[in-house]
């Protein structure tokens, strides 16, 4: 129609296109469609990577888009050496056109990094949460930074069932004693509670605390509340029986266990500190699988000793890998528990990578082409951000 024709020839003005009357994120190729230099860093997998072809997010397996890149003339560097000057990852970005990472082992781009870098255009995080990137620096420089959106959402809401389940019920000390040879029930039973009848709040409800809020419902708590400064659409609301809470203190105050669910950008950095902690229910559970800087290191593991936190669990860290002497290594309540902390794995299981390796393949396709990329995995565009949910601007 006339109107169809008019609302494509404004949108292809700015850039974008329509399809079906739905605004496309702006093509993101630069015109060069061969002899593209692609850096990859990612997770050393040895041995593991070596029998288990499914490890695609290794170093080893490569995303299993090697022969594809070359076929196409691209050239492919695939490390997991990150740190430092003499790095791999920082030697070969200078001239580097698209860079792919993954947050299990995230290769930091920083706004310095970026200016080493004059040919980069296009990040790819093969999995969910772009946060190791410099977004600003990738705003002001036009370097767009896509993520493979939803991949992983299912296996980390399993993972967050897992660890409130795990935390609430006492589980890791009583494996341990069994593990040491012992047998004594009533140490552990002293402090294990059932997840029925408990208050229990999401920090984030979007891709991953929605699916956290609708496999709790099934186990009856007393009530399911949300902090997100998005609300949930009045269908999910009622769908999902959670009540929001606008007021961050007023939200932590009320609930038993919490689940933080929201990307780490100014807004939610050092967001769990010793004073938002204080205003937390005694003896309450925190469950964190979005990223390790929301919460303050020192002060979950001073919490958790005071007995102000019951359990904290997680899988990710302030700094990955995490170093030895890493305080979440080891802090525990005062009864010898409650610490659920395992390695960044949880959105990187087999069914994961499979999934985030498809996607990561998808937008260097598109990309290849000259293609409109799927809006949702679009964090930074040409120039802006196309997401809301890397904070209020
Ligand atoms: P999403 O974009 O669908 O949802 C994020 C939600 O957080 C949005 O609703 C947003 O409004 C909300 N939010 C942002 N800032 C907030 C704030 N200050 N307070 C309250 N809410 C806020 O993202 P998602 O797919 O649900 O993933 C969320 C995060 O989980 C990712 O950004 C990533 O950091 C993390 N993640 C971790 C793993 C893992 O392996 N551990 C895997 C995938 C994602």
């Amino acid at each position: 129609s006339a109107s169809a024709l008019k609302r494509n020839i404004v949108a292809a003005a700015r850039g974008q296109r329509m399809l079906n009357g739905r605004t496309l994120a702006p093509t993101v190729n630069h015109g060069s469609s061969a002899g593209l230099k692609v850096l990859a860093v990612l997770y050393k997998g040895g041995e593991a990577a070596k029998q288990e072809p499914r490890l695609l997010g290794s170093v080893e397996n490569q995303l299993g888009i090697r022969e594809w890149l070359e076929a196409q003339g691209h050239e492919y560097i695939v490390t997991d050496s990150k740190e430092g000057p003499d790095s791999v990852f920082q030697k070969e970005l200078k001239d580097t056109d698209i860079l792919i990472t993954t947050p299990f082992h995230p290769g930091y781009l920083t706004r310095e990094l970026i200016k080493t870098a004059p040919r980069l255009k296009l990040c790819v995080t093969a999995g969910v949460g772009s946060d190791h990137i410099d977004l600003d620096a990738a705003v002001e420089r036009e370097i767009q930074v896509l993520e493979v959106t939803g991949s992983n959402v299912v296996s980390v809401a399993e993972h967050v069932m897992m660890s409130i389940l795990l935390l609430v019920h006492n589980f890791v000390p009583a494996h341990e004693m069994i593990e040491r040879g012992e047998w004594q029930v009533s140490d552990i039973a002293r402090n294990a509670f059932d997840l029925e009848g408990k208050v229990i709040g999401t920090l984030g409800a979007g891709r991953i605390g929605r699916l956290v809020l609708e496999r709790l419902k099934p186990f009856n708590p007393k009530e399911l509340l949300y902090y997100d400064y998005a609300p949930l659409s009045a269908e999910n609301a009622e769908k999902l029986g959670a009540r929001r809470v606008e007021d961050l203190k007023e939200f932590v105050s009320q609930c038993d266990i919490i689940t933080i669910n929201a990307p780490l950008h100014e807004g939610t950095r050092g967001l769990v500190n010793a004073d938002l902690l204080s205003h937390f229910k005694p003896g309450a559970w925190l469950v964190n699988t979005a990223r390790g800087a929301i919460c303050v290191a020192e002060d979950v593991a001073a919490a958790l000793k005071t007995g102000q936190l019951n359990g904290y669990a997680g899988d990710v860290w302030n700094v990955q890998p995490a170093p030895r002497d890493h305080p979440w290594r080891h802090m525990k309540n005062h009864l010898g528990g409650g610490n659920g902390m395992v390695p960044h794995y949880s959105g990187t299981t087999l069914d994961a990578q499979a999934r985030y390796a498809a996607g990561t393949k998808e937008i260097l396709e598109r990309y290849f082409e000259g293609k409109a990329q799927e809006p949702a995995n679009v964090i930074v565009g040409l120039g802006k951000y196309e997401t809301k949910s890397y904070g209020q601007r």
